[in-house]
């Protein structure tokens, strides 16, 4: 652990569940930043713009900069912008995408004259908006999804990620997007690592999903830790690993960081 130099924490499960901290996890970051290592956060959240996350760390008493924040919202946006140029989107997500999409140059438009469809959480999710998704779905020349988590640990239990609509927009049309924004996707982890400024070996990617983040770390290189605060349990974590290895397991951040000392 020794020539490690940064960390890429991931949020929900880690950090916090939700809108409640995880003691341990606010702990583990305060001390990573004690200690003087390179510290960006990646969030397949896809209902969170980055004003909203660093308010929320505020919130946990954690001091942390749009420019540490690399969320699938903004790189979302970021990805649209980048290989399509500014497009009229029909988003099924909420206000923390749609602030991400209009400041990056996009149009939000109805399902009926978008480019692009954008699928996100949304907890408002009803049969009128899945109605208006499945018909962009089947005209839209893009279609991309800012994430592809199929839960998300929620403060009192797992709760539906956007896997849910892509799912059943798959059910209902056999299409699936033209690209998956957040982990375990190369394009979050990649931005990331630029950010950093850092070669992979010299990384940790610390998550509670080994299918999302475990496999997003080794894809690019970096060493990864699993811990069991989240969605991954003390009780699953055996079966989960069974495919995908991470390096180190913990039962927090806090744990990982006290045997680095
Ligand atoms: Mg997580």
């Amino acid at each position: 652990m020794e020539d490690i130099k940064a960390f890429i924490l991931d949020v929900d499960g880690v950090v916090c569940r939700g809108s409640k901290p995880i003691p341990e996890g606010v702990e583990g970051v305060k001390k990573l930043m004690e200690f003087g290592k390179k510290v960006v956060f990646v969030s397949n959240n896809s209902t969170r713009s980055r004003k909203m996350l660093v308010e929320r760390f505020r919130s946990f008493g954690l001091d942390v900069s749009e420019e540490m924040l690399i969320v699938a919202t903004h790189a979302t946006a970021t990805y649209i912008k980048r290989n399509y140029g500014e497009l009229n989107i029909f988003t099924t997500g909420e206000k923390g995408l749609i602030e991400e999409l209009e400041e990056m140059g996009h149009k939000i438009t109805d399902y009926d004259r978008a480019e692009c469809l954008v699928v996100a959480s949304n907890r408002k999710l009803n049969y009128d908006l899945m109605t208006k998704a499945l018909r962009c779905c089947m005209t839209a020349k893009k279609y991309v999804a800012t994430n592809p988590d199929r839960i998300f640990p929620g403060w009192d239990g797992p709760i539906p990620g956007t896997g849910m609509i892509i799912g059943a927009l798959y059910w209902m049309t056999g299409r699936m997007p033209d690209a998956v924004i957040g982990k375990p996707s190369e394009i979050i982890m990649r931005e990331a690592l630029d950010r950093l400024g850092c070669r992979a070996e010299e990384v940790v990617v610390v998550g509670d999903q080994v299918e999302v983040d475990i496999v997003a770390g080794k894809r690019v290189g970096c060493k990864t830790a699993l811990v069991l605060s989240g969605v991954t349990k003390k009780e699953n974590f055996k079966t989960a690993i069974k495919q995908v290895s991470p390096d180190f397991v913990f039962d927090n951040l806090s744990c990982l960081l006290d045997s680095y000392i």
